[in-house]
Order: structure tokens, then C-alpha cells, then sequence
């Protein structure tokens, strides 16, 4: 039998934090999400979620342009799925939604955000053609283990940014406590030397913990090199992008060289092209490519394969519940973050009835079919900030 996509519903999520959490740059102040569930004409129904901004643009893109696409296709055709979304960003297609924005040459358009709604759809039919195999996805890409190695991450600046190393000390030896065995911070934010502080508060209170480092593009080439050679005295597991926005490639690999501190990047990729770039020539070691941002589990698995090719390990970013998955069938799947701080990420604490957990350091995939995960309806509505759209088959 072959089944066809009957409905797609589409929900924006976003939810105001008690605090500031800053990073680096900038201030993380909402948890938001778009849900993206995509019903077939059996009534499976299979859950994507995107990381992706502004909102009200993918939501559109689902709504007026994805969508409708997709109402009578074979939910299990992700390939051909995908390359018949994502050749809308480089056909005359791409001009109806690039059209009423000026000139895509000049910043206009709208790829990143398509690219965020090919992930929330292609994740969502990965979720269905494993329910239709009755497996959990993990099994159905060709795993054997539930269990998935994660860590910590939080380790943020205070509500003002500040340095605030009492309370990161008290977070993160709390990470500890809960069993895990490696925790993220943040730096890049304030004066190296304050960071160094900080870096060295943390590891004096947890000598024996895995300690990683993000700096979320933080410093220019020359910078990002002083501060890794700062931090190597501190037995650091990674350090995570170094490198500003303006430079993520051959810059990240000026400061791989230069220092013995492992590099991590890659959770703002948008393809499996700058993933590769980033292997080839940005000299990391380890790669976070998230595919609830871009691409989906398919992209995902491409960007994976080739990875392991040059010896690069696969730690992606957030959403333990989907990624989980995906390490656990790769052969180069190597650590999930997790967000244990549920007022930092109350999606991961309060959206699902159902999904993973973590059992001292170690993430616990279901046996479920598909991701496995159930959405709480109630808290569903109340972190909405709008009633669902619905797409559907004409009349
Ligand atoms: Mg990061």
C-alpha cells in the first residue's frame, strides 16, 4: 500500500524565558519552535520540529508553499521530497517568494528559512516511514543501542551578562550531580582574562568532569587563537566556534592549527556544502550540524556519511529527542547536548508526555516506533502563540 500525506499542521511555539541567558553576543531570552505534524491518509502521524527564525516566514513558506506541495505525496519519497523543496531555492520557483523582498542578490529571499522548513517536514516523514516500519528510528537507520553518551550545556553569562562565576560554578556542579560526566559553558562574552577566570573556577570545582567550551562566534581570528592558547591550561574537551560569522571556514582552521584543544562547529549550517567545507578546510574535529535548523534528517545523514570519511565526529546541536536518534545509528555519532535547566529549556522539560531521558550522563531512546515522542496537548496550547495552521487537500 502506498501512503499519501493527507494533512499538514503547522504550530508556532515560542515562550519567554524567567531570565536572560547570554551567550557570547547576545542575550537568549525565548525558547521557540515551530511543530510541524504531517498526518497521512491512515492516519499515521509523524512530528518535525524547526529551530528557525522569524517565525511567521516558515510558517508562510509551510502554509502557502511547502505544504500544499507535499498534500497526495508518498510520505516515504524523502529524496525525491527533498530535492523537489529544496530546487526552490535555485529555479524560477524561488522568485514567487523572493519576489514581493527585492532582489535575493542583495540579502533578500528567503533560503535559510526554506531550508528551515524542509527540515521540519523531512523530519516529520523520517518520524512516519519508521512508524510504518514499526521500528524506533534509531533501528530503523541501521542501530542497535538505545543508549546515547550526552552532556551538559548551559554555563551561560548572567541576566546582564556578567561574568556571574558563583552561579555558574553552582550550575554546573549541579550538571555533575545529575551523573554527567562532561558540561558546556560559555565564553567569548567578556575580557579573556575574566573568562579565564571563569573557565578556571569550573574546572577547579570539577577536576574530573569533561569541560567544553562555546564561544557562539565570538572572535576574530587573532583573538579566538590567544584565547584558545589561554584555555588549553584547563584540559578543555573542545572549543566550539571561535570564529565570527565573517570568517567560519578558513578562520576556524587558522585557530584549529594553532592550538591542541580540539574545534567544534557547524550548528549553524544551512547543507551538506558548507558541512563539507567546514570538514575539508576548517580543520574541526568535531561537527554539531543541527537538522531541525536545515535540511532534516536526510541532509543530516549525508553531511554524517561524509564526515566519518575524514575522521570528524558527529556531536549535533539541541533536540536530543530527534538527534538522539541519528547518533545512535551513525558510526561516527560521538555525544548529544542536552539542556538540562528546565527554566533554560522549557521545551525539552514540559512539551512532551513522552520522549528520551537522560540516566546519569546517558540519553535512554525509546523502543517506540518513529522518534517515539508524544506532544503534552495541553502544554502544546499554552506555549503556542497562535492556533495551529492547517493545510489540507483542496475542497
Ligand atoms: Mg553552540
Amino acid at each position: 500500500m502506498t501512503r499519501s500525506i493527507a494533512e499538514i499542521r503547522v504550530h508556532a511555539i515560542s515562550v519567554p524565558l524567567c531570565r536572560s541567558y547570554w551567550m557570547s553576543l547576545e542575550p537568549y531570552t525565548r525558547a521557540a519552535e515551530v511543530l510541524v505534524e504531517v498526518t497521512t491518509d491512515d492516519g499515521l502521524v509523524g512530528i518535525g520540529q524547526i529551530h528557525g527564525r522569524p517565525q511567521d516566514q516558515i510558517i508562510g513558506l509551510l502554509r502557502d508553499c511547502v505544504g500544499p506541495m507535499l498534500i497526495g505525496s508518498d510520505p516515504a519519497a524523502t529524496e525525491a521530497i527533498w530535492e523537489q523543496i529544496f530546487r526552490l531555492t535555485y529555479s524560477r520557483g524561488s522568485a514567487v517568494f523572493a519576489a514581493s523582498d527585492g532582489q535575493p542578490h542583495f540579502g533578500a529571499g528567503v533560503k535559510p528559512q526554506l531550508m528551515a522548513a524542509l527540515a521540519g517536514v523531512d523530519i516529520a516523514l523520517w518520524d512516519l516511514k519508521a512508524q510504518a516500519a514499526g521500528q524506533p528510528l534509531y533501528r530503523y537507520l541501521g542501530g542497535t543501542e538505545p543508549s546515547v553518551a550526552a552532556y551538559a550545556s548551559g554555563g551561560y553569562y548572567g541576566p546582564d551578562g556578567e561574568p556571574a562565576i558563583d552561579l555558574l560554578v553552582e550550575e554546573m556542579t549541579e550538571y555533575a550531580g545529575q551523573g554527567y560526566d562532561a558540561v558546556k559553558m560559555k565564553v567569548g562574552g567578556v575580557a579573556l582574562d575574566d573568562d579565564i577566570r571563569r573557565v578556571a573556577a569550573v574546572r577547579d570545582a570539577l577536576p574530573d568532569v569533561g569541560l567544553m567550551l562555546d564561544a557562539n562566534s565570538a572572535y576574530d581570528v587573532p583573538g579566538g587563537i590567544a584565547a584558545a592558547k589561554a584555555f588549553e591550561a584547563f584540559d578543555i574537551r573542545w572549543l566550539e566556534e571561535p570564529v565570527a560569522w565573517f570568517d567560519p571556514v578558513h578562520g576556524t582552521a587558522q585557530v584549529a592549527t594553532s592550538t591542541t584543544i580540539p574545534i567544534a562547529s557547524g550548528e549553524q549550517e544551512l547543507h551538506r556544502w558548507s558541512c563539507r567545507d567546514l570538514v575539508e578546510h576548517g580543520g574541526i574535529r568535531i561537527l554539531q550540524f543541527d537538522c531541525t535548523r536545515a535540511g532534516g534528517v536526510t541532509d543530516w545523514l549525508k553531511v554524517a556519511a561524509h564526515a566519518s570519511a575524514h575522521g570528524v565526529l558527529m556531536a549535533p546541536h539541541h533536540d536530543p529527542q530527534l538527534h538522539g536518534h541519528l547518533l545512535a545509528a551513525a558510526p561516527n555519532g560521538h555525544v548529544q547536548e542536552v539542556f538540562p535547566n528546565s527554566d533554560r529549556d522549557p521545551l525539552w522539560a514540559h512539551l512532551f508526555s513522552r520522549r528520551p531521558h537522560v540516566e546519569k550522563g546517558w540519553l535512554q531512546l525509546t523502543e517506540q516506533p518513529g522518534l517515539g515522542v508524544e506532544l503534552d496537548r495541553d502544554i502544546l496550547e499554552r506555549f503556542s502563540t497562535a492556533p495551529p495552521v492547517v493545510i489540507e487537500a483542496a475542497g
